[in-house]
């Protein structure tokens, strides 16, 4: 049963879709999130970096953007958007449960999932011991042994952006191609041990993360940093056909500085259209959205105000 329409509906209620939820809720628009409730930092236990609550519990942050878009009227439905159409100007979404919401203006800020490197017992330390970005968790290991697990040949540049934060770096390589004569000459000139051994297993230990290698040997550090390829949840996006750039992350939805794509009335925002985005950035980039569609909503409400006070003038 389709209910009378939102003004707008967030599909994501992660840093991005609270945030622009927050502000066309104040903006006293009717907001529905529809959120699946598995937020990217999930497995990390504190956010960094996020001026104002720096070192934050991950999930208490979004807890409290909950809270504040709730307190200025955002509705909340706490499951999947399956799927999304778009027809007379309006956008339908309907979730798993095959309930289908209507709205003037849609949001996606779904997010992107990690694809971890395939090496047993790694998953088990991901957020904890081992690590994606050195501007949230870098700090916490300065000065102290840190290892960078290769992904690609790309993973060079993590080594020395990581190299920022320690001198005891031991980049490994983990089957991955060996770093080009110029980039090996490069980890060598800071100091970065390069470390060519296969790695079979990752355990977790009380200080830090442990990696055996295939002939059986072991080596500790404080934590391991990984770039784990992203996997866009655009599906929805794609359902509406947006269009999409070719990146070097693969096919990216493409939007303007305030998240608009190529339909109508359709903005994405956060993870979802840049995996590199962290939670400030996430949050500024559903704020510029809401600005958007806010005003987009406005134009439109006065394009059909004028209409309808033209029809009414009586002709003299
Ligand atoms: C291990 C780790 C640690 C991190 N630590 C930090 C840190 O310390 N500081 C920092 O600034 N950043 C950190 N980040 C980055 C941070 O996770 C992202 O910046 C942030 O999550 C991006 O927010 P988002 O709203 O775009 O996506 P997300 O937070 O991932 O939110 C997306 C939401 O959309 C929902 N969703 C997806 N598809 C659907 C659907 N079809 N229907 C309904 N809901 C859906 C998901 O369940 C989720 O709740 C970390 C990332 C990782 C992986």
């Amino acid at each position: 049963m389709v209910e009378v329409p939102f003004d707008v509906i967030v599909v994501g209620g992660g840093a991005a879709g609270l945030s622009a939820a927050l502000t066309l809720a104040r903006a006293r628009r009717r907001v529905l999130v529809i959120d699946a409730g598995l937020p990217r930092n999930r497995f990390s236990p504190h956010s960094h970096g996020v001026l104002g609550l720096d070192g934050e519990a991950s999930s208490a942050l979004l807890e409290r953007g909950r809270d504040e878009a709730a307190r200025f009227g955002t509705e909340f439905a706490a499951e999947e958007a399956a799927a999304a159409r778009l027809a007379d100007g309006l956008f339908f979404v309907t979730t798993a449960s095959g309930h289908e919401f209507a709205c003037r203006r849609l949001i996606v800020a779904t997010g992107v999932r990690d694809v971890l490197p395939e090496i047993p017992g790694l998953a088990e330390q991901w957020g904890t011991g081992v690590v994606v970005c050195p501007y949230c968790d870098g700090y916490e290991s300065r000065d102290r042994r840190i290892g960078v697990l290769a992904t690609s040949p790309r993973s060079v540049h993590q080594a020395q952006l990581v190299r920022q934060w320690s001198s005891d770096l031991v980049y490994l390589v983990a089957g991955t191609p060996q770093p080009l004569a110029d980039d090996a000459a490069a980890l060598a000139a800071r100091g970065i041990a390069l470390e060519k051994r296969v790695i079979i297993e990752v355990l977790g230990g009380s200080d830090g993360v442990t990696v055996r290698y295939r002939d059986g040997s072991t080596d500790d550090f404080h934590r391991i940093f990984t770039s784990p390829r992203p996997e866009f949840q655009d599906e929805l996006l794609h359902r509406l056909d947006a269009r999409f750039a070719e990146t070097p992350r693969g096919a990216v939805v493409a939007v303007d500085a305030t998240g608009r794509t190529s339909v109508d009335g359709l903005w994405a925002v956060g993870n979802v259209t840049d995996a590199s985005a962290k939670v400030s950035m996430a949050i500024g980039q559903g704020s510029a959205a809401a600005y958007a569609v806010n005003e987009d909503l406005v134009r439109e409400e006065v394009e059909l105000a004028v209409t309808s006070a033209g029809s009414e003038t009586p002709a003299s």
